[in-house]
């Protein structure tokens, strides 16, 4: 399910204020490619998304939320999909499976079924996310000091057009999209498909992202050095950030990360 799923420590805990820390990781020197997530990264969430009203919505059409049903459907992903991501008409088949088996287990029936399946399939293909302010700045900004720059998320079929719409898309040199290559952060092989495309070694790689589990323990295990931001909540993990700095502006970035040093 390609999609905004809200990372369960961030949320659960929901204390703490962003540092930079940068002084317990040692430098930032030697990166030549800067990896992005997307949503909560660079994208600012939007409070009309269907995905955190799903429980309202399916009260509305007539069910009875049932909440292990819905964290599992957000949270259980099966992280490996390459079947079901053979095309975008196979990979948006499965998403409104995965969804219909939700909505039976919240015993909601027909017709309201049906229409709730089309609504969010309309909504989940047709809805805009903004960047964060400054992003587009600040990816110029990489770009002006020789890094290059790559997207990697958990997204739905066709994030480009969310990139696009943003004015971002020209400013990256790669994107690897969950739905479209058939698996998702933290597996192992997704971070494979990155230092494909970036096609240095994974320490010369800094992967920054919002979700603790995906982003930094999935990049992190694949040898890439990590940046946690904190942007759209309070950084969670501020007690446990002995290896890891965190940043509430993607501006921050530009402080510890420069040009190439030989
Ligand atoms: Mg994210």
């Amino acid at each position: 399910m390609a999609t905004p799923v809200p990372d369960p420590v961030a949320s659960s805990i929901g204390a703490g204020t962003a540092r930079v820390r940068f002084g317990q990781t040692g430098s930032m020197d030697g990166i030549e490619v800067v990896v992005f997530d997307w949503y909560a990264t660079l994208g600012a969430p939007n409070d009309e998304d269907f995905w955190p009203r799903i429980p309202e919505l399916i009260e509305r059409a007539g069910g009875v939320v049932d909440a292990g049903a819905v964290r599992e459907w957000e949270s259980e992903h099966p992280a490996l999909h390459e079947e079901q991501s053979a095309s975008e008409a196979t990979y948006r088949q499965w998403q409104r499976d995965r969804l219909e088996h939700l909505l039976l287990r919240c015993g909601l029936g027909e017709p309201g079924r049906g229409g709730l399946l089309d609504h969010i399939d309309d909504q989940r293909y047709s809805r805009s996310f903004a960047v964060f302010d400054g992003v587009p700045d600040v990816l110029r900004e990489l770009r002006r000091r020789d890094l290059r720059l790559g997207v990697c998320s958990n997204w739905d079929w066709g994030l480009d057009r969310h990139l696009q719409a943003n004015g971002i898309a020209e400013l990256l040199d790669f994107v690897v999209c969950s739905a479209e290559v058939g698996r998702r952060k933290p597996h192992p092989t997704i971070f494979e498909l990155v230092l494909g495309h970036a096609g240095v070694d994974p320490d010369r790689i800094l992967f920054v992202g919002d979700n603790w589990t995906e982003d930094v323990g999935g990049a992190t295990a694949a040898g890439m050095r990590t940046i946690h931001v904190a942007t759209a909540t309070s950084c969670a993990m501020a007690g446990d950030h002995s290896s890891v700095p965190c940043i509430a502006e993607l501006a921050e970035l530009l402080t510890v990360v420069g040009p190439v040093r030989a």
